[in-house]
């Protein structure tokens, strides 16, 4: 039984990958309309001082709004950093409770690390109808729960690898690379995988927007990010 779950679990990610985009109980969107310029720049696993708010810096700048998905644990300890994203009119998004791989765990399990961070950015009156799963994976289970939270299923389109320990000007020739009208751009303030020094983040953010700007892009929050 587990095993035939197993490859249940794995040809559905095959399928989302592939695909693009899959609707599956509830959305999952991995990049918006191909057809306007228009592009969502994404941060992840935050928030974490002082990178979040040299990121913000850099977005309030260039006057451009994106979307943090925060993870419940981190809001906790660092709520002065939540309240930044909140007064720059960025977006926020579910990113869980404390950035368990969501794959083969139970329903219960998954419930509560979505909710534990919905009741937590309650208090900052924020009802986001958006959730990033960690590592951006999960199982025919996921959509289902997800579902009842009346939430969306973000993934990404392009995935920047800051994460890896790159240059500023390695991550930036990769999205300026990759980038196309509707590209969904995962990026990180934050330490879900890591041990966490974002400074090449921000320094990517430094030179992808001024270039992405002279060819035509715009940027947006998920939530407005034009669809299909
Ligand atoms: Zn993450």
């Amino acid at each position: 039984m587990e095993m035939l779950l197993f490859i249940i679990g794995i040809v559905i990610i095959y399928f989302i990958y592939q695909k693009g985009q899959f609707t599956f109980f509830t959305k999952i969107i991995f990049r918006g309309n191909d057809k306007e310029k228009i592009i969502a720049l994404t941060f992840d696993d935050g928030p974490q001082p002082p990178y979040t708010e040299n990121i913000l810096k850099v977005l309030n700048k260039n006057k451009i709004l994106a979307t943090f998905f925060l993870l419940g644990e981190n809001i906790k300890k660092h709520p002065e950093s939540v309240k930044k994203i909140i007064s720059g009119n960025h977006e926020i998004g579910n990113h869980s409770y404390s950035h368990k791989k969501m794959l083969f765990k139970s329903p219960d399990f998954i419930q509560k690390e979505i909710q534990k961070t919905d009741e937590i950015l309650k208090t900052y009156k924020i009802e986001t109808k958006i959730f990033r799963p960690p590592f951006g994976v999960g199982l025919l289970i996921l959509p289902f729960i997800v579902k009842l939270f009346e939430k969306n299923i973000i993934i990404w389109s392009i995935n920047s690898k800051d994460y890896l320990g790159l240059s500023a000007e390695k991550i930036s020739e990769r999205i300026l690379r990759k980038i196309q009208p509707g590209s969904i751009i995962l990026m990180h303030d934050g330490s879900g995988v890591d041990s966490g020094n974002r400074s090449n983040t921000v320094e990517t953010l430094k030179i992808i927007i001024p270039q992405l700007k002279k060819m035509g892009y715009k940027f947006s929050t998920i939530s407005n990010l034009p669809l299909k």
